[in-house]
């Protein structure tokens, strides 16, 4: 049996969470936590992170950081999870949904423009797969039409636009350590970026249940109290210690995985070239992080069939989102607004995703690559 993911462990996660279980410093903030924030301010430059308890509570930081009021707009591409949707929704803005490009399922950029009303607040790119959607473009219309960039950067931990980190162009930025991410925080888990000044102090106050206890801690203020909206973001100093074992390995996890990603590549260079399936495209502005390797089927029909060929070898090849503008939820609250959106539709009908992580040995990749060969011989 070949699963499609397996959480990879470094060993040294029992071993951290040992040693955070017997400090006695259980809740969050303590030092994994800021061991782990810290990680990542140097490694890639983001201005301030804060860890919470996944990648949907990294997203709902980020829409209530945003302010918005009911009926302000937040543009989202279709082609996502739910969560990326969802965290706006929850604020009361209204979800207009994007379609994605013909060449990978990222949000168009060049279509932005078409989507934006007096009352659009956010643009929401999606880096699916780990591979960046064109920033400058998306970034130089926000600006035009001055509105606020959050990056759902869930899978797209240590991937780069134009030499720079995924996470730190946006305003905001949401990470995920689910245990189908690349690195995890043992099972759940998530890291909000905050790349604009003007939104660090009320960051810090969301996470922290509404107090200004963080500045308390760090003796800023002399007591804490109730000073604005907020929920109970933190994780667990467990979480944290779990996911510092996954940190120093970081690089190494990122090799393999890419190793794999490459391996795949090679092996099904053939039927692309006949034309049978796409492999993922990476445009010469972003890089590939190896969170995902995905085909892209002629028809439903074809991929079907191969999931179904996968399986009877015992190897677990799944398709990947429905479109959410036709979800049922959307369709009963927004009705009024659903439009087309062709090329997410294809996506949705047409997408597989390839067995990836750490474990995978090249006998097995070879395996499923064979299969997939065996299966387009005759089509
Ligand atoms: C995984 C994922 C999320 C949600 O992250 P969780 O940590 O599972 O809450 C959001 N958006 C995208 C694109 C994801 O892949």
């Amino acid at each position: 049996m070949i699963p499609f993911n397996k959480p990879y462990l470094t060993g040294k996660e029992a071993h951290y969470m040992y040693q955070a279980v017997y400090t006695g410093k259980l809740s969050g903030n303590g030092v994994f936590t800021k061991k782990c924030q810290q990680f990542f301010e140097e490694k890639y430059g983001f201005k301030k992170c804060l860890l919470v308890t996944s990648g949907t509570d990294a997203l709902e930081m980020c829409a209530m950081l945003c302010d918005l009021k009911p009926g302000d707009e937040v543009i989202v591409p279709s082609y996502t999870f739910v969560s990326t949707a969802l965290a706006f929704l929850r604020e009361g803005a209204t979800v207009i949904f994007a379609d994605s490009m013909d060449s990978n399922p990222n949000l168009d950029a060049t279509k932005l423009e078409s989507l934006i009303t007096p009352r659009t607040r956010v643009i929401v790119p999606v880096h699916y797969a780990g591979v960046a959607c064109d920033m400058d473009a998306i970034m130089s219309v926000a600006e035009k039409h001055g509105l606020l960039v959050v990056e759902d950067a869930a899978q797209a931990i240590d991937s780069y636009y134009k030499g720079r980190p995924l996470g730190s162009i946006g305003h905001l930025a949401a990470f995920s350590f689910h245990e189908t991410k690349n690195i995890t925080a043992g099972g759940e888990g998530g890291l909000l970026t905050i790349n604009d000044e003007r939104f660090v102090r009320r960051s810090e106050i969301l996470w922290e249940k509404g107090t200004n206890r963080a500045e308390f801690f760090r003796g800023a203020v002399n007591k804490y109290g109730w000073v604005d909206m907020g929920s109970s973001f933190l994780p667990s100093e467990i979480n944290a210690a779990f996911l510092w074992a996954q940190l120093e390995n970081l690089d190494e996890i990122q090799s393999r995985r890419k190793r794999i990603w490459g391996q795949y590549y090679e092996g099904l260079q053939d039927i692309a070239a006949q034309g049978k399936v796409r492999l993922p495209e990476i445009p010469a502005y972003a890089t590939n992080n190896g969170h995902m390797f995905y085909l892209v089927c002629r028809n439903l029909e074809e991929r079907t069939g191969l999931i179904a060929c996968l399986k009877e070898h015992d190897i677990i090849a799944p398709f990947h989102y429905l479109s959410l503008h036709k979800s049922d939820y959307y369709t009963r609250h927004y009705g009024e607004l659903v439009r087309e959106l062709p090329l997410c539709d294809m996506y949705a009908d047409c997408l597989v995703r390839l067995p990836l992580f750490y474990e995978l040995s090249e006998e097995q990749i070879e395996l499923v690559i064979t299969l997939i060969n065996e299966y387009y011989a005759t089509r």
